[in-house]
């Protein structure tokens, strides 16, 4: 039961370990090995269990061992408060501090023209509100979602009830088809349950 056992490279285990993470949360163990076999993942899961460093560290190994086409962005979290993208956004860039992965931060109430410049210079990975996202993604030729591969969908619960419901499921439709996509919420709502059928293609279960 240590981070060591599920596969991770070095700068990875590194990054735990100068964070004080001794061994993996439930859900860490649950998630990392499922997530890094490329399968869609649907788990239940809660803020403080870990969920973030679940998706984050499995999604890191796979940008630092599929090779990209230059300055792309490779993976999408949506998550419903301006408040989380800001925590998931640090803790990527921690848990990414020993690799050359860049990170992007969309949420409102920063510079839109700013924002403009993240998103051209293609951070592998963007930590957006869906509010803000689809600001872009409708008014600006700044996003290129085209060679995504992994699509976060964090308190899917409560992105949904951020009022931006169909602007969800239009950035999910924006998104590569062929991608892997996960799925996190505090609890599965009918609502959800629509979303996981859109989104997710046979997905593997977890509850920790
Ligand atoms: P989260 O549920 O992702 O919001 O994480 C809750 C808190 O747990 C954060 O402060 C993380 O830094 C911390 N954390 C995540 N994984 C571990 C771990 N394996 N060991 C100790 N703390 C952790």
């Amino acid at each position: 039961n240590s981070f060591m056992q599920l596969n991770l490279s070095r700068p990875l285990l590194l990054a735990c370990e100068s964070l004080g993470y001794k061994k993996p949360t439930p859900i860490q163990a649950a998630c990392i090995p499922l997530a890094l076999t490329g399968r869609d993942l649907c788990a239940s899961a809660i803020t403080g269990s870990g969920k973030t460093a679940a998706f984050a560290l499995p999604t890191l190994e796979r940008l630092l061992f599929r090779p990209k086409r230059v300055f792309a962005t490779r993976v999408l979290i949506l998550t419903p408060t301006r408040e989380l993208a800001v925590q998931i956004h640090s803790m990527i860039q921690k848990l990414a501090q020993f690799t050359d992965i860049k990170c992007g931060l969309i949420v409102g109430g920063l510079s839109v023209r700013e924002q403009e410049v993240v998103l051209r210079s293609m951070p592998d990975i963007v930590v957006a509100t869906p509010g803000r996202m689809i600001d872009h993604l409708r008014n600006s030729m700044s996003v290129d979602l085209d060679d995504l591969a992994v699509l976060i969908l964090d308190e899917a619960d409560r992105l949904l009830q951020t009022g931006f419901a169909t602007e969800i499921q239009e950035l999910v439709r924006l998104c590569p088809r062929r991608r892997q996509t996960m799925l996190f919420s505090a609890t599965m709502t009918e609502e959800v349950k629509e979303l996981v059928k859109l989104s997710l293609n046979k997905p593997l279960r977890l509850s920790a």
